[in-house]
C-alpha cells in the first residue's frame, strides 16, 4: 500500500474544492466544497462521487465559504458519518452558510417546478434543504485550535494554522504514517494576504514535504489594502457632495465585515461625513454576530480596538437590517447613504432592489468591492454595459462605477511566491484551485526555477512516494 492523493474538485476550476489523502489504515478528506455554475453541472457535479463517502474516516473543512464546506449535507446524505474537525468559528459560520446555501436551493427548486409541472416534466429535489443543512452544520464537528496537532483518524494527526484568508480559516498540516514512511502534508486552499483588515497574517508550514497550493491569482498582483481606503474614501465623498447614494454589492462572508471596519476606520478619522451605513441582509447580520462572538481569531490590533470601545462593529451610525419592509423603506429615503447588500456578484438578493433604485441615476454610485465572474449582473455593470438588465427589464446605466480590486482575501502572485519558498524544501508542489490560464503562469514560474510542481486533473490520484 501507499499514501496517495485524489483531487476530486477545484481542480483546473476554483469551485468545488475536495481532495482525499489514502494510507494503508485512513480516508481523509480535505474540504467538502459546492461546485458552482449552471443548473444542471450544478446537480451533476455535486452528486457524483468516485469515492464512497461512508468510507471516509475524518473530514476536515480548512474555512466556510460554501466552494469549501458547501457540500458536507449532501456528503451526509450518501451516509459519511465520521467526525468533521475545524476551528471553532469555521464551524459556526458554517453552519449559516450551508442554511443559506440550502433555502436559496429550496427557492430555485420551487421556481423550476413551477415550470416543470406546466411543462409535464418531472419535479426536481433540492441537493439539500435548510434543514438538512442546518443538522450537518451542527453535528460531528470538533473543533480545533491553531496550532493543536489532534489524532483525526488512525495513524494519522491533523494540525491546523492560521490561513489570513477569512474570520477562522486553516491551512491544513496532516502528518500521515503507513507501513514504512511518514509524510507531512500542507494544505493551503484558500490562502490569506498580509495585512487583510482584522485578520493575522498566514502562518507559514514548517517541515511538509507535500503541498497542495492554490492558484487564483497565479499570475496577477493585488493593489495594497491602503489603496482599497482612499478609494472608498473619495468615492463616499464626491458621491455625498451629489447627494446620492452609495450602493456596495458584497459577499455577506467577511467582505461586508471588512467594509465596514475601513469605513469604521474613515469615519474616526472624520475623512468621510457622517451618513447612515446600511447593511441589508439578514445573513450578513447574523454572519456579524459571529465575527463578534469569535474576536479571538482576530488579530492584535483589532483585539485593542474591541477592548477600548473602538471595535470594527462600533460605527454609530451603522444599521442591520433583517426586515424585508425596512429594506424597501430604503428607496424612498433621499438622504445621501451606504447601502451595502447581497449577492456579492449581483445575481440575486436585496442588491437587486437597490441597484433597480439607483442604477439609473448618475448622482449614484455602484461600488464593487469583490470578483464578478462572467455572465453576471455585476461583471456588465463593471464593464460599464449602457444598458443592463434588472428583473428582466433594462435600465441604463448612469451611476458612477468605482472598481476596488485591493480587498481580495487570496494570495497573489507575489504571497504564492513567498509562501512556497518558506515551505522549501518541498517534494512536490500540487496546485490547484484557479482557473487554467492563472495556474499555468504560476506552473511555469516554479517549474522554471527547478521545483518539482504538478497541475492535477479532477479525479486524478496521485501516490505519495
Ligand atoms: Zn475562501
Amino acid at each position: 500500500m501507499s499514501i496517495r492523493i485524489k483531487f476530486l474538485g477545484g481542480v483546473r476550476t476554483v469551485t468545488g474544492s475536495s481532495h482525499l489523502v489514502t494510507s494503508d489504515s485512513a480516508r481523509v478528506l480535505l474540504d467538502s466544497g459546492l461546485f458552482q455554475g449552471h443548473r444542471e453541472e450544478f446537480y451533476r457535479l455535486n452528486t457524483s462521487f468516485s469515492y464512497n463517502p461512508r468510507q471516509v474516516d475524518a473530514l476536515v473543512i480548512s474555512h466556510a465559504h460554501v466552494d469549501h464546506c458547501g457540500n458536507l449535507p449532501s456528503l451526509i446524505k450518501k451516509g459519511m458519518r465520521c467526525k468533521i474537525y475545524s476551528t471553532h468559528a469555521t464551524k459556526d459560520l458554517c453552519r449559516l452558510m450551508l442554511e443559506d446555501s440550502g433555502k436559496i436551493q429550496e427557492e430555485d427548486i420551487r421556481y423550476l417546478n413551477k415550470i416543470n409541472k406546466r411543462l409535464g416534466l418531472p419535479l426536481r429535489k433540492p441537493l439539500y434543504t435548510k434543514n438538512e443543512a442546518s443538522r450537518a452544520g451542527r453535528r460531528r464537528f470538533q473543533t480545533l485550535s491553531y496550532g493543536h496537532r489532534c489524532p483525526a483518524a488512525k495513524n494519522v494527526f491533523v494540525t491546523l494554522l492560521d490561513a489570513g484568508h477569512i474570520l477562522g480559516s486553516a491551512l491544513v498540516v496532516l502528518d500521515v504514517k503507513d507501513q514504512d514512511k511518514q509524510l507531512r502534508i500542507g494544505y493551503a486552499v484558500d490562502l490569506g494576504r498580509k495585512n487583510l483588515p482584522m485578520l493575522n497574517d498566514p502562518v507559514i508550514p514548517k517541515g511538509l514535504d507535500y503541498l497542495i497550493i492554490e492558484s487564483t491569482y497565479g499570475g496577477r498582483e493585488h493593489a495594497p489594502i491602503e489603496e482599497a481606503k482612499i478609494k472608498l474614501r473619495d468615492a463616499i465623498n464626491r458621491t455625498v457632495e451629489r447627494r446620492g447614494k452609495i450602493v456596495i454589492p458584497a459577499f455577506t462572508l467577511e467582505r461586508t465585515q471588512e467594509v465596514i471596519y475601513v469605513l469604521n476606520q474613515l469615519s474616526k478619522e472624520k475623512a468621510i461625513p457622517i451618513i447612515p451605513v446600511f447593511v441589508d441582509s439578514p445573513l450578513a447580520t447574523e454572519i456579524t454576530e459571529v465575527f463578534k462572538y469569535h474576536q479571538a481569531y482576530m488579530n492584535d490590533k483589532t483585539q485593542n480596538e474591541i477592548v477600548t470601545g473602538n471595535g470594527p462593529f462600533e460605527l454609530l451610525n451603522l444599521r442591520f437590517i433583517r426586515d424585508q419592509v425596512e429594506s424597501k423603506k430604503l428607496n424612498a429615503d433621499k438622504r445621501p447613504m451606504i447601502i451595502i447588500a447581497g449577492s456579492g456578484m449581483c445575481e440575486s438578493g436585496r442588491v437587486l432592489h437597490h441597484l433597480k433604485n439607483t442604477i439609473e441615476d448618475s448622482r449614484n454610485t455602484v461600488l464593487v468591492v469583490g470578483y464578478m465572474a462572467k455572465d453576471t449582473l455585476g461583471r456588465r455593470i463593471v464593464e460599464r454595459d449602457r444598458f443592463v438588465p434588472i428583473f428582466g427589464i433594462e435600465h441604463e446605466l448612469n451611476a458612477e462605477v468605482v472598481i476596488i480590486n485591493a480587498f481580495s482575501g487570496h494570495a497573489d502572485k507575489h504571497d504564492l511566491f513567498e509562501f512556497i519558498s518558506g515551505c522549501l524544501p518541498l517534494k512536490r508542489i500540487f496546485l490547484v484551485h484557479g482557473d487554467e490560464e492563472q495556474t499555468w503562469i504560476l506552473f511555469n514560474r516554479l517549474f522554471n526555477l527547478g521545483f518539482n510542481v504538478y497541475m492535477p486533473h479532477r479525479d486524478e490520484e496521485v501516490e505519495l512516494v
